[in-house]
């Protein structure tokens, strides 16, 4: 069985289609390479293409005809989409419902989809659950939430079923060093971190010392990649048992700022890590913590390695092996 996995040659899509070929399915990885990499492509298929041009999408349909869609492709940087907000509601949206007319029209209704904590927005203090009002603060959780809206609505017009996972912080890497986290250029804490440490960038800007929050810097839910990619798989299993369309927050609960990231990276590469105060980023809520078991209870997810510790572990053995260079 065959799975379109946009963005197969990204960080989480790439770590997707490992978990999809160790679970009997082929992943065929869709990707126009604006910042994934052909390294990564090594657990199925490469269909060359771009959501913005619907031939691409309809010709990797009709080669694989796969029985379900899991959608990672997007731009994701809150700092960017602040910046050039129309990038964002452009590429994400009109390629996403590219996307999904084009499975429509080949008779593919079931979708996963990678939505993200940054739906919910401003609201401070609050963990975060599937019921949890959605109020993005920035452009790209208004794009996220608006796909997931696009979803909704294709439900009812063409009987579409979608499994939308809210996504906390993602990290860590593929413990067998298979593929990692790397983009160009890196906007993402913890490589950040990791980069800073040993020496391969002056230092790590600490964004913001004064929100309110113990220590004045802002608080994340961080989620081992690995674990993420699992419950893609309950997800996927959840759609072909014919059940109905569901929304998961996927996060481990626990909310750590950024000052007690850069305390476990010390702790974990036992080196110091050089900070420079910076001033806040545009479009970064205070905290983002999820406070639902939904995906425990209902999906069967077992989060295994997210920890802390785990994540910067992984994520340090990663940065230690040879770069992707294209
Ligand atoms: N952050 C930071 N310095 C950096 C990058 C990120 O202080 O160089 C902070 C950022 O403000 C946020 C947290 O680390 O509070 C996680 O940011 P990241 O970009 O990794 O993920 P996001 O929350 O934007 O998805």
């Amino acid at each position: 069985m065959h799975v379109l996995v946009t963005g197969g040659a990204g960080y989480i899509g790439a770590h997707a289609c490992k978990a999809l070929k160790a679970a009997g399915f082929t992943p065929v990885a869709f990707d126009n390479f604006s910042t994934g990499w052909r390294q990564a492509v090594k657990f199925g298929p490469l269909a060359q293409g771009d959501l913005m041009d619907r031939a691409s999408i309809d010709a990797a349909i009709a080669t694989y005809k796969p029985v379900a869609i899991m959608h990672f492709a997007a731009l994701s940087l809150v700092g960017e989409s602040m910046t050039n907000p129309g990038k964002y509601w452009r590429t994400n949206v009109n390629g996403s419902l590219n996307l999904i007319e084009a499975a429509l029209a080949a008779g593919i209704k079931n979708f996963v989809f990678s939505s993200t904590c940054a739906t919910y927005g401003e609201l401070d203090g609050v963990s975060l659950d599937e019921d949890t009002p959605q109020t993005p603060i920035n452009a790209y959780g208004g794009s996220k939430r608006a796909i997931e809206m696009l979803l909704r609505d294709f439900e009812k017009s063409d009987g579409l079923n979608s499994v939308i996972f809210r996504y906390f912080n993602v990290a860590g890497a593929d413990p067998e060093g298979e593929v990692g986290e790397q983009h160009v250029p890196e906007t993402h804490l913890i490589p950040l971190m990791l980069d800073a440490i040993d020496g391969k960038r002056a230092a790590l800007t600490v964004f913001g010392s004064d929100y309110k929050t113990k220590d004045g810097t802002c608080i994340r839910d961080y989620v081992h990649v690995m674990d993420l990619v699992d419950a893609h798989i309950l997800g996927l299993r959840w759609l072909l048992d014919g059940k109905a369309s569901r929304v998961f927050c996927l996060g481990s609960g626990n909310g750590f700022t950024v000052r007690e990231v850069i305390e476990a990276s010390r702790i974990v590469t036992n080196r110091e890590v050089p900070i420079i105060e910076g001033a806040r980023r545009a479009g970064d809520a205070t905290s983002l913590v999820s406070g639902s078991q939904r995906a425990v209870t209902e999906l069967g997810w077992e989060p295994k390695r997210s920890t802390l510790q785990q994540m910067i572990g992984d994520a340090w053995r990663w940065s230690k092996q040879p770069a992707f260079t294209e």
